[in-house]
């Protein structure tokens, strides 16, 4: 069945770019795109109104970590300055203990909840595509069951690490190392990938995590590289976004982050770096003669820059304009939260702009693009992020007038409108595959009001079990105080 959409603005793809086209046609049948242009001259079976509104390719999320963020509500503002900022070392527990809620080793029924609640919180923000960055083998089997029942696209794959980091019985940080360095983790992230890649029809695949710099070791790292090359398989991991994994790679391989990578041959297309903002090249890391983004630029792989949480700890990526001129390809991702992707174009751009000195840096056209294109591209898809014939039917419809606010008037250029005045929020329709996910704002069949009624409740559970964990045992109000006195 071929459906027309008729579009007031159809953002679609032409020499390598996006271009606008006003009241611009879609055309797909199945899964695919067959037309995305001025105007359509055959017949089609069905008509989808979407005059007044922008008709978008769907964004690509390179950096979530699943879950409901219960535990991110206790950091916000706050933080022991000894983890100089690092957001996941406040939710590390003494060693040995469990921190419940943690969304990466989340446990029993609260996985599935917390999987359902990510895949509806993206679908409900225009995300057609995203990449799991890391969490636990149970938190990625429910995904895979929450993809197949909301229809989104996903990389998915267990993150694995050569030893755990915790707190020891005075609190500081440690590290744990396995005896086997992670090599069944790896083996079971392998399994996992072998089970699951194309399910969905093909909406599911798999991409090796290995977690971060600071909890790999070089050779687990080249071992997951490796196996990642052998299989034509995505790579993912952090690297050099935290101070603490930058100057331990510096005393443990007399090297940055970024040239361990390059010494394991890790740096390449395909491969998805998560943050970069410390690279030895930013003047605040004191590295002299840094070399590290003519390492990156001369490498093809991708920044998953994450603006919104980097912003929240007091740091910034420095910057996008430097990083973009140098050929440096960069992505955007959500990390923690708000999984909202146009507050994250907002938030790239208003960055690149004050971190350069310069209003030119981090256009809409280029937060865009690193939305969309850049994503689609670092996973090898040319048939994502973009709508011309021959890619897949993934777009979103983003509706400006209806609700009667006044962010977008008078609109003129709907991507720098949305860019500057929009919200996930705005995106009304969604569709993944050809199939609508998401109508109306509504997703068909799901009760919203019983997933939110079901969070809250664990996570006040959650809240009321920190000091159970917590290495220092403080409890909830200890470890963040309310913003105001709660009386
Ligand atoms: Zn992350």
């Amino acid at each position: 069945m071929k459906t027309l959409v008729k579009a007031g603005w159809l953002l679609a793809y032409e020499n390598g770019s996006h271009v606008i086209i006003r009241d611009g046609e879609l055309v797909y049948e199945g899964s695919q795109v067959l037309f995305a242009g001025k105007s359509f001259s055959g017949p089609a079976d069905r008509v989808l109104d979407a005059r007044g509104k922008l008709v978008s390719p769907g964004f690509i999320d390179t950096h979530v970590h699943a879950g409901h963020r219960a535990v991110h509500r206790l950091m916000s503002d706050c933080g022991r300055p000894e983890f100089l900022g690092q957001p996941f070392y406040e939710l590390m527990p003494s060693i040995g203990k469990k921190s419940k809620g943690d969304p990466r080793r989340a446990l029993g029924r609260e996985i599935a909840l917390q999987a359902r609640y990510t895949v509806v919180e993206l679908l409900r923000n225009g995300v057609t595509t995203f990449v799991e960055f890391g969490a636990a083998a149970g938190m990625q089997q429910a995904l895979v069951d929450e993809v197949k029942a909301l229809g989104l696209r996903a990389y998915l794959g267990p993150g694995f690490d050569s030893g755990t980091l915790g707190c020891d019985a005075a609190g500081r940080r440690s590290f744990a190392p396995y005896a086997d360095d992670g090599q069944s983790h790896l083996d079971s992230a392998l399994a996992f990938i072998e089970q699951h890649q194309g399910a969905a029809g093909d909406r599911i695949r798999g991409i090796l995590v290995p977690r971060e710099l600071d909890t790999c070791s070089p050779e687990l790292l080249g071992r997951a590289n490796a196996a990642a090359r052998e299989r034509g398989l995505g790579l993912a991991t952090h690297a050099a976004y935290n101070p603490w994994e930058v100057y331990e790679t510096i005393a443990r391989h007399g090297c940055t982050p970024i040239e361990l990578l390059d010494r394991i041959g890790m740096l390449r297309p395909g491969v998805l770096l998560g943050h970069c903002n410390y690279c030895a090249t930013e003047g605040r890391m004191h590295y002299p003669g840094g070399r590290d983004l003519d390492i990156l630029a001369a490498s093809g792989a991708c920044v998953s820059h994450c603006p919104i949480n980097l912003m929240r700890r007091g740091r910034m990526l420095d910057h996008w304009g430097k990083y973009r001129s140098l050929g440096i390809p960069i992505a955007l991702g959500s990390d923690t939260y708000p999984r909202d992707m146009v507050t994250l174009m907002r938030a790239a751009s208003y960055m690149g702009k004050m971190a350069s000195a310069d209003l030119f840096t981090a256009p809409a056209s280029e937060v865009y693009t690193a939305a969309t294109i850049t994503g689609a591209d670092a996973l090898g898809r040319e048939d994502l992020g973009r709508l011309c014939a021959g890619a897949k039917a993934d777009f979103i419809i983003i509706d400006f007038q209806s609700r009667h606010h006044l962010r977008f008037a008078p609109l003129r250029d709907p991507v720098r409108a949305l860019v500057e005045c929009g919200f996930g929020d705005d995106v009304e329709t969604v569709v993944v595959d050809g199939r609508v996910c998401m109508e109306g704002r509504a997703i068909p069949g799901f009760d919203m009001a019983a997933l939110l009624r079901d969070i809250q409740e664990d996570a006040e559970n959650i809240w009321d079990s920190v000091e159970g964990w917590d290495p220092l045992g403080r409890g909830a109000a200890e470890r963040q105080p309310y913003s105001f006195p709660m009386r």
